[in-house]
């Protein structure tokens, strides 16, 4: 009789042998008809309801600035062939795991979160500033990525899933093909941003944040700049940076679906991005 080990590698095999006969995450509607072809975006406003995210020193919140951000988003991206989904569009409470189930759900192209970052104590809020861009992983790429998981994922704990061996293989094997995607839409986001933006390039970093786990399509989340930096989160206040910040935002995820064939045929191209700075920056 197969031990449970025995057992758990073969179905492991069986899955990898189907899944390198399918191509792995395919476009949604590939598999749903033709209905409506265009790429689907979930964006994210971070935080909302009794959760303000961080908040500036003259009483400015995170979640309120976030879903400001969400909006104009929206906006910039339908100027081109996609669909968008908000998981919020108003001051409401939602779960972490819900947002990016509601993604699954869909079967999205890309997941982005909107976050503002915050920097505590006085003496280090006044020099830290810039855009700093993250993608899910098991493991923190460094102490600060984890700090800035940790607050985005607030005090509570998970609850673990509970899944059998074949749900929990392919969970994994279509979590891997996402993360490979994500990593893909994550860094074409930043450069965008830090480039259009002027900003301090902070780097792209992983981290094991709630609100991306169980992602199985390309999910970021991107702290567009610091609530706590005095110039700056006057300046994220001002619609033109946010125009930008927007316009950036969506000139990277355009390109990433333009790169991964994820716009239909019959569509027109979508419009070229501007060009992208690859200098780092101080
Ligand atoms: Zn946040």
């Amino acid at each position: 009789m197969l031990s449970r080990r025995h057992h758990r590698a073969a179905l492991f095999w069986l899955v990898c042998a189907c899944l390198w006969l399918t191509p792995v995450l395919p476009p949604p509607m590939a598999l749903a008809g033709a209905r409506d072809a265009r790429p689907l975006i979930v964006i994210d406003a971070g935080h909302g309801g009794d959760r303000l995210g961080a908040v500036s020193a003259d009483g400015v919140a995170e979640k309120d600035l976030a879903l400001t951000l969400a909006r104009r988003l929206r906006r910039e991206l339908l100027r081109h062939p996609v669909r968008v989904l908000m998981t919020r569009e108003a001051d409401i409470h939602l779960e972490l795991e819900e947002r990016i189930e509601l993604a699954n759900r869909v079967r999205a192209d890309a997941f982005v979160s909107i976050h503002l970052n915050a920097m505590p104590g006085a003496r280090l809020s006044r020099r830290t500033r810039g855009v700093e861009t993250y993608f899910l992983a098991r493991w923190a790429s460094g102490a600060r990525a984890q700090k800035v998981a940790d607050v985005e994922n607030g005090s509570e704990s998970a609850p673990l899933r509970e899944v059998d061996d074949l749900a929990f293989i392919l969970d994994d094997l279509m979590e891997t093909a996402a993360h490979r995607e994500a990593s893909r839409l994550a860094h074409g986001v930043h450069a965008h941003l830090v480039a259009e933006l002027g900003a301090r390039d902070r780097g792209v970093h992983q981290a094991p944040f709630r609100v991306l786990r169980g992602a199985r399509v390309p999910a970021i989340l991107v702290e567009v700049g610091f609530l706590t930096h005095p110039r700056e989160s006057r300046l994220m206040r001002t619609a033109a940076y946010q125009r930008k910040i927007a316009a950036s935002m969506a000139r990277g995820i355009v390109e990433f679906l333009a790169a991964g064939d994820r716009f239909p045929q019959d569509t027109k191209r979508p419009h070229r991005a501007g060009p992208v700075a690859s200098e780092p920056r101080s």
